[in-house]
């Protein structure tokens, strides 16, 4: 079995789901389970409906279920166009996911009040409707699916928006609908970043949490293989987004994907990678608009060769150094500091510390913030520096590539933090956000300069 993951640019309009089609298709053999994602931007229309909906903006909440039940609409007609028998159900469906979701924002917009629970039951709704049509398109290509609600197999905790999955329920779950579902069908399809608590209440992986959901369905069943089909040719060098002639990555460790993720590369959620590892089966990550590419795969540390594999960055940071008067020691330094973030839930991305000062990298506008500095402001001085970015090679073997550090301060000017990680995989600097774009591109010119 082989778990097919495509998406939103991957399934955003006719074209796209012919291809998906197409490369489906050719892998009915391996006995595919597809997961997909919402149909492109359809997952930041939800959110936006959402709070319109608590603003109690009528009008807003409207046009946007307008534009949702235009763009699914067109999109069922356009791929079922040949079989009106197939359309008219399928319109069924999408209308009676709409019109619930209709009903439910209504009440929000009348109270005008939203619980991370009602957004998580909002945002699922773009899966719902993308895996709904895509199913349709299957069967009427005389592919025989069965369309699963993933909420009947990831069971998870209820931080409704972030919901973490009991992988143990899960993967039982997995199991046993799977193996009832596949009875006469050539492929199985659900739906990426929606699950649902033990109490039945619809809740959501994260954002981009669809590659998590395609490695816990390949952690459950054993798959040969876990396939990320995205927009890009691979995992690459940089983002090709922001750096020009990038160059693909053949083959990456587990550890350094999972590294290149946590320092803010998108290609692949965070959490993917865990999974996978869990039963050491391999991810690919392929384009589906151009699949003959061979892509990169993720595989075991010593599958992988040394060296840098790629440069990722965070934009939009805070820097934020945490000093007392007095030689308090490392571990009194951590312990007060992440006494007041820990609670809170304060995700940091770097830290580092002396006997009298901790550094740590934030997010921007992170929950509780403003509290927390207040809280250690009773007995540290709290430093925040704003217009700041992380730039972070990742690679095994980093401390040993020579002129890093060097090539970030001749090019940014002044580097605020520079730090190795604990197991060696990446080495990052905090520099001012005005110069985030000329040190990424020097600094890729130097590592990868024989690429
Ligand atoms: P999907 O909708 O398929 O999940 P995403 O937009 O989440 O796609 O992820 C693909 C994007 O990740 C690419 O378009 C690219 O801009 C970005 N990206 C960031 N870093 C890298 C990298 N090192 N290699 C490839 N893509 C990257
Ligand atoms: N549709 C969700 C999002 O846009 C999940 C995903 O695409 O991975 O974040
Ligand atoms: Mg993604």
């Amino acid at each position: 079995m082989i778990i097919i993951k495509f998406g939103g640019t991957s399934v955003q309009n006719e074209e796209a789901i012919g291809r998906v089609i197409s490369i489906v298709s050719g892998k009915l053999k391996e006995k595919p389970l597809v997961v997909v994602s919402a149909l492109a931007k359809v997952t930041r229309l939800l959110c936006m409906l959402a709070e319109e909906a608590e603003a109690q903006h009528e009008d807003g909440v409207k046009d946007l279920l307008r534009q949702l039940r235009e763009r699914h609409f067109n999109l069922a007609k356009n791929l079922l166009a040949e079989r009106p028998k197939l359309l008219e159900n399928c319109l069924q469906d999408v209308e009676r996911l709409i019109s619930d979701l209709e009903t439910f924002v209504g009440g929000v917009c009348m109270i005008g009040e939203l619980s991370p629970r009602s957004e998580a039951r909002i945002i699922s709704t773009g899966e719902l409707l993308s895996s709904t049509i895509i199913a349709y398109a299957f069967n009427a290509n005389d592919i025989t699916c069965h369309w699963i609600d993933a909420r009947r197999m990831i069971t998870t905790d209820d931080h409704y928006l972030y919901a973490r999955p009991d992988l143990e329920v899960t993967e039982a779950n997995i199991k046993r609908i799977v193996g009832l579902e596949s009875r006469g069908a050539d492929l199985i399809l659900t739906q990426g970043f929606v699950a649902s608590t033990d109490k039945g209440v619809t809740s959501v992986l994260g954002f981009e949490g669809s590659d998590y959901s395609a490695a816990i369905f390949g952690m459950a069943l054993d798959a040969e293989r876990v396939e990320i089909w995205t927009d890009v040719d691979g995992i690459r060098t940089a983002d090709p987004r922001v750096i020009s002639h990038t160059g693909k990555i053949d083959v990456v460790s587990y550890e350094e994907a999972a590294e290149m993720a946590a320092m803010g590369a998108r290609v692949l959620h965070p959490l993917t990678i865990e999974p996978a590892r869990k039963k050491n089966i391999p991810i690919k990550v392929l384009n589906s608009t151009n699949p003959e590419c061979e892509g990169t795969m993720v595989v075991r540390g010593d599958q992988a060769p040394d060296g840098p594999k790629s440069i990722a960055f965070r934009d939009g940071i805070l820097f934020v150094k945490v000093t007392s008067d007095k030689l308090e020691g490392v571990t009194n330094m951590l312990g007060k500091v992440f006494a007041t973030l820990y609670p809170r839930r304060i995700p940091v991305t770097l830290s580092g510390a002396t006997e009298s000062e901790v550094c740590l990298v934030i997010p921007e506008e992170v929950g509780g913030f403003k509290e927390a500095v207040e809280e250690l402001g009773s007995w540290a001085s709290v430093t925040v520096f704003r217009d700041k970015a992380l730039i972070s090679v990742v690679g095994r073997g980093i401390v040993g590539f020579e002129g890093i550090g060097d090539k970030v301060i001749e090019v940014s000017g002044k580097v605020h933090m520079a730090i190795m990680s604990a197991n060696m995989m990446s080495e990052s600097f905090v520099v001012d956000h005005d110069k985030l774009q000329v040190t990424l591109e020097s600094l890729h010119e130097y590592v990868f300069k024989e690429g």
